[in-house]
C-alpha cells in the first residue's frame, strides 16, 4: 500500500506566495506576462472553496492545486465558483490563484457560513457550464455542500482524493490504511494534505462568467458562533499563529500572549525538542506546513527547514535580536528588540483590547 503523499513546499516559492496572498511584491511581477488563455479547454473542472470573508484559506488553497492539477490532466480549465455577499470584498485575485474562468454570483446567501443556500449555486453551474469534475474542501462547509450535491444528483463522491489520473482517482480509505481506485467521480473531495497549493505558474485569464442561483430559504439557521480555542486548532489551519525559538526564554509571557491575541502557539525545531512546546506544535518541513494570515515569529533564527514552513504565511512579522538573522529578512515587519518584553507588551495591548479579559 502506498502511504498517503504528504505535500512538501518548496521555499523558493515564498515570494510568489507572499505576492499572491497580496504580500510585498515579488522579484518578478507575474502580471508582467500577458495572461494565459485557454479558449477551447477541454472541459471545465469547478473549483468551490469556502471563501470565508472573500479570502481563500490553507484548505480552499490545496482545492484550487488539486483542481490546477486536474484541469492540466485533463486538457481542461479551471472554473472558480467565487460567491460571495454583496458586502464582502473578493480578498485575492482569481487569475493568480489559476482560475481560467470566474464564477461570481452575489447573493445575500453567502453571508452565512451555511451549506444548505449554497447548493443552488453549484447546481446552477453544473446546469450552466457542466463541468466534467467539481471539486469541493474536506471542511465542515465544504464537506457538507459536497454531501448535499452529490445527494441531489444522484452520485457518489470521491472522498479523500489523494492523487488522480486522466481517468481515475486514488482514495484513501480505513482511515489512511488502505487505499481504493475508482473511475474518476464527478464530486470529488481532496483528502487534507495531498496536495499542493499554487505557488508559482503563469497568470491566468480569470475570464468572468455568469451565474444566477435561486436558493430556497435555508431549513437551517446560524444562531451563534461559538469561540475556538486556539489550543484545539490544528496548526495547518489555524488564521494567527504566535511562534517561539530558542530566543525566548519567558514561556509564561509566551502563554500570556498567546491566549490575549487568542493565537495558535508553535515553535521551532529547538524549542519543541527542548520540551517548551509539544512536537505537534513545531513549524517546518519536518513539522507541520502552515498557512495564517499572520505569523508572529519571535527569536527564531529562520533555518531553511523551518522557512519552508511558512511559505504561505501571508504575512511575518519578526521580532529578533539580530538584524540579520534570515527571519527578518522573510518578514514583512522585522522588529530588532529583545523577544520577552515585546511578549509582556502584547499581551498588556491585546489584553486591554478585550477589555481585561485574559484570552478567550
Ligand atoms: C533534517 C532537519 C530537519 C529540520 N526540521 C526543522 C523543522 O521542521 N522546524 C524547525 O524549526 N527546525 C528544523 N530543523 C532545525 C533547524 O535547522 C534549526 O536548527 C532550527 O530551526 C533553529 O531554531 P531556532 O531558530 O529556534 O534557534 P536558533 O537557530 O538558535 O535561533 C535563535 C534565534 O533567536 C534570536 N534571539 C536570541 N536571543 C533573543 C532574544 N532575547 N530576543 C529575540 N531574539 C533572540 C537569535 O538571534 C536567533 O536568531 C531541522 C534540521 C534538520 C537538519
Amino acid at each position: 500500500m502506498t502511504p498517503p503523499p504528504r505535500v512538501r513546499r518548496d521555499p523558493r516559492d515564498a515570494a510568489a506566495a507572499r505576492q499572491r496572498a497580496g504580500g510585498r511584491p515579488a522579484e518578478v511581477a507575474p502580471e508582467t506576462a500577458a495572461p494565459l488563455r485557454i479558449d477551447t479547454p477541454d472541459g471545465l473542472v469547478l473549483a468551490v472553496p469556502d471563501l470565508a470573508s472573500g479570502r481563500l484559506s490553507a484548505a480552499d488553497r490545496e482545492l484550487m492545486g488539486a483542481a490546477r492539477q486536474l484541469a492540466d490532466l485533463l486538457g481542461g480549465a479551471l472554473a472558480l465558483l467565487a460567491g460571495r455577499a454583496p458586502e464582502v470584498a473578493l480578498r485575492f485575485r482569481p487569475e493568480l490563484e489559476g482560475a481560467d474562468r470566474v464564477l461570481l454570483p452575489l447573493d445575500p446567501a453567502f453571508a452565512q457560513d451555511l451549506a444548505e443556500p449554497r447548493v443552488a449555486f453549484v447546481l446552477a453551474a453544473l446546469e450552466a457550464y457542466a463541468p466534467r469534475h467539481v471539486l469541493f474542501p474536506e471542511t465542515p462547509l465544504g464537506g457538507e455542500l459536497a454531501r448535499r450535491v452529490a445527494a441531489r444528483l444522484g452520485e457518489r463522491p470521491g472522498v479523500g482524493v489523494w492523487r488522480f489520473s486522466a481517468a481515475e482517482a486514488t482514495l484513501a480509505i480505513d482511515s489512511g490504511r488502505g487505499e481504493l481506485r475508482r473511475p474518476l467521480p464527478r464530486i470529488l473531495l481532496p483528502a487534507p494534505g495531498a496536495f499542493a497549493p499554487i505557488t508559482g505558474g503563469p497568470v491566468r485569464e480569470g475570464r468572468p462568467l455568469p451565474l444566477a442561483g435561486d436558493p430556497l430559504p435555508p431549513l437551517a439557521r446560524l444562531e451563534r458562533t461559538l469561540p475556538v480555542d486556539p489550543a484545539t486548532v490544528p496548526l495547518a489551519e489555524a488564521d494567527l499563529i504566535l511562534s517561539a525559538g530558542a530566543g525566548v526564554t519567558d514561556w509564561a509571557g509566551f502563554h500570556r500572549a498567546a491566549a490575549a491575541l487568542g493565537a495558535a502557539e508553535a515553535g521551532s525545531r529547538v524549542v519543541c525538542d527542548a520540551g517548551h512546546l509539544s512536537r505537534d506544535r513545531q513549524v517546518g518541513v519536518s513539522g507541520t506546513l502552515v498557512a495564517p494570515r499572520c505569523y508572529l515569529a519571535f527569536g527564531i533564527s529562520g533555518a531553511s527547514q523551518h522557512l519552508a514552513g511558512i511559505a504561505a504565511a501571508e504575512r511575518v512579522v519578526a521580532v529578533n535580536a539580530d538584524p540579520g538573522a534570515e527571519m527578518m529578512h522573510r518578514a514583512d515587519l522585522a522588529i530588532v528588540a529583545d523577544a520577552q518584553p515585546v511578549l509582556a507588551e502584547l499581551a498588556r495591548r491585546a489584553t486591554e483590547r478585550r477589555g481585561g479579559r485574559d484570552g478567550g
